[in-house]
């Protein structure tokens, strides 16, 4: 790559570059080619419609996010990449100190905003109210590319309400592409095929630690709170 090309990965935020050529649509036969072909071409940039990225880890929410934020900078738009979490945090933050609108426009000016991971971790009220404004304020301006791991039917666990959820897929959905990708993640694969972990067929649930009355901690006596 050329040294000062613009990349996605400089100007975006995004954590990493990915394009669609490095993207194995083999090994993932739930995706349909031609709903990203049609992606590709950005009809979906010019008419401010969002990208909904559905499916569990490590099947390429991510990648593909990126590679489409990749396209469209490519061709001169404006994008940025944010995780759900971090970018409600800011524009809490924002909020409690009474710069909100201003923080806001950070994420109403580019055509294509990434909101990566949404529904990993729960959003309070304050979190809610704040993505429900950012959605409303992009609506029909500019494309959301979103990706998370939890179907539609479980978007009121996210947001605490189902009044607002539905209120946020309502504009998020109107006009917009979703993409269910059912598959195995790509991240295990080559350690599933090195016979390092077992197929899935032949995997048994690990025998459970004895309980003790303080809740199982292990063996250096803390609670282990990794999932
Ligand atoms: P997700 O966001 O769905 O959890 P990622 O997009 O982060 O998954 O993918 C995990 C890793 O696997 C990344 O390094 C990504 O580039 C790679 N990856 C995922 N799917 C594919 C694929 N079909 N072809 C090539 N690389 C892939
Ligand atoms: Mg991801």
């Amino acid at each position: 790559m050329r040294d000062g090309a613009v990349t996605c990965e400089r100007v975006c935020n995004s954590p990493f570059l990915k394009t669609f050529e490095q993207f194995d649509f083999a090994f993932q036969p739930s995706i349909d080619e031609r709903q990203i072909r049609d992606l590709r071409t950005l009809r979906f940039v010019h008419e401010a419609s969002n990208v909904i990225l559905l499916g569990p880890p490590g099947v390429g929410k991510t990648h593909l996010s990126v590679a489409l934020a990749e396209a469209a900078i490519q061709a001169g738009f404006g994008a940025y990449f944010m995780t759900a979490h971090d970018l409600v945090t800011d524009l809490g933050r924002a909020y409690r100190e009474g710069r909100l609108d201003r923080r806001m426009r950070v994420y109403l000016a580019p055509k294509i905003l990434v909101v990566d991971e949404m529904g990993y971790l729960p959003l309070d009220d304050l979190g809610a109210t704040i993505f429900f404004q950012l959605v409303s304020a992009r609506y029909e301006r500019g494309s959301i590319i979103l990706t998370s791991n939890k179907s539609y039917g479980d978007w009121g666990s996210i947001f605490g309400d189902p009044i607002i959820a539905t209120a946020i897929l309502d504009r998020l959905l109107h006009h917009s592409t979703t993409i269910n990708i059912r598959g195995e993640s790509y991240r295990l694969k080559d350690r599933r095929r090195a016979g390092l972990l077992p197929r899935a067929e032949d995997q048994q649930p690990p025998p459970l630690p004895p309980v003790s009355a303080a809740g199982a901690p292990n063996s250096r006596g803390k609670r282990n709170a990794s999932l």
